[in-house]
């Protein structure tokens, strides 16, 4: 019936098990980071507690309007502070649910991040998990679901989200964002299915920095040495950045392999550059293209793993390295 960001399936199996008296206590909403879990989450609050729900009418709600803004009091909306979890809040939200709903029909729990809920008050939690208090239920939403205990996945009923679609994130952009839909659809190529990833590269200006990547990797060896040490020294300032860099040069490689293997235009995550990709494609041979998205993968590992890393010095390594590569008559 709803269909809130593309999650239209997930919401009528909800519906569903509500409807014929099957809700679970406790669920686990997991999925990619942006995509929509919490607000289907809250959705599902809303769900549960409004006799009117499915109403043509249902507009303007008092009961729904203050679940979604956080103001309902049989309905918590957790997040993480600081990057944590701990036990005090676990057990003061045991005795939350401990009490009937004051309004509702179910006091409803969700915690977001509920991967960073630390170990002592993930097992303090089990306790609520193994015997949940009457009306009460619990939505843990996380994109890292395997951080969890195995103990509390298993007592979880799992609703999985899939990354959204990419002329879904497009029309968002365009909506939302007011850009034009070339500019909309690249961005949303690059995003892997999330709109939290979109929004952010669009509002970081972090799609800038792809052009310079791209305007290297199709220049190739023809890129001038202080051109190309200039910009490694701009994309490696800090970690997430040069992550980034990394990840955008890892995709001028999947388009270039896309259009050498299948010659498909529409999969192609780079459409607004596919002139020039096409011609950069003519350069390199498969083996070649594997062997450049070694060197970044190698240098992503290593910033990933390695804390007292020089990086502008790995990244001059790996730029002079790709670019020597390109430059080589075989392989
Ligand atoms: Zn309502």
């Amino acid at each position: 019936m709803t269909d809130i960001l593309g999650h239209k399936k997930v919401f009528d199996v909800l519906e569903k098990s509500s409807k014929d008296g099957q809700t679970a206590q406790s669920y686990l909403f997991s999925g990619v980071e942006g995509i929509g879990k919490l607000l289907v989450a809250i959705e599902f609050a809303c769900m549960l507690n409004c006799s009117r729900y499915f109403q043509t009418d249902h507009s303007k709600c008092n009961i729904c309007d203050r679940i979604r803004k956080g103001n309902h009091p049989d309905v918590r909306i957790e997040t993480p502070i600081k990057g944590s979890f701990k036990i005090d809040r676990v057990r003061y939200l045991q005795s939350f649910l401990k009490y009937s709903p004051v309004e509702a029909l179910f006091r409803v729990i969700i915690i977001d991040d509920a991967h960073l809920i630390n170990r002592a008050a993930q097992n303090a939690l089990l306790k609520t998990l193994e015997e949940p208090p009457a009306g009460s239920i619990m939505i843990l939403v996380t994109a890292k679901a395997s951080y969890l205990l195995p103990t509390v996945r298993s007592r979880l009923r799992k609703v999985k989200f899939s990354p959204l679609g990419r002329s879904l994130i497009t029309q968002e952009l365009v909506g939302t964002k007011k850009l034009g839909v070339e500019e909309a659809d690249t961005i949303a190529g690059l995003s892997s299915g999330s709109l939290g990833r979109a929004l952010e590269l669009h509002s970081t200006g972090t799609i800038h920095l792809r052009k310079s990547i791209m305007d290297f990797l199709n220049a190739g060896p023809e890129f001038g040495l202080a051109a190309l040490l200039e910009l490694s020294a701009q994309v490696s300032v800090d970690q997430r950045k040069l992550f980034e860099a990394i990840e955008f040069g890892m995709t001028w490689v999947r388009d270039l392999m896309t259009l050498k293997l299948n010659g498909q235009a529409s999969e192609i995550i780079n459409t607004d550059l596919i002139d020039i990709l096409n011609s950069s494609a003519q350069h390199y041979s498969i083996e070649k293209l594997l062997s450049i998205r070694d060197l970044m993968s190698n240098a992503l590992i290593s910033v990933d793993s390695e804390t007292n890393i020089n990086r502008n010095l790995l990244s001059d390594v790996m730029f002079l390295r790709i670019r020597q590569k390109m430059n080589e008559t075989s392989g």
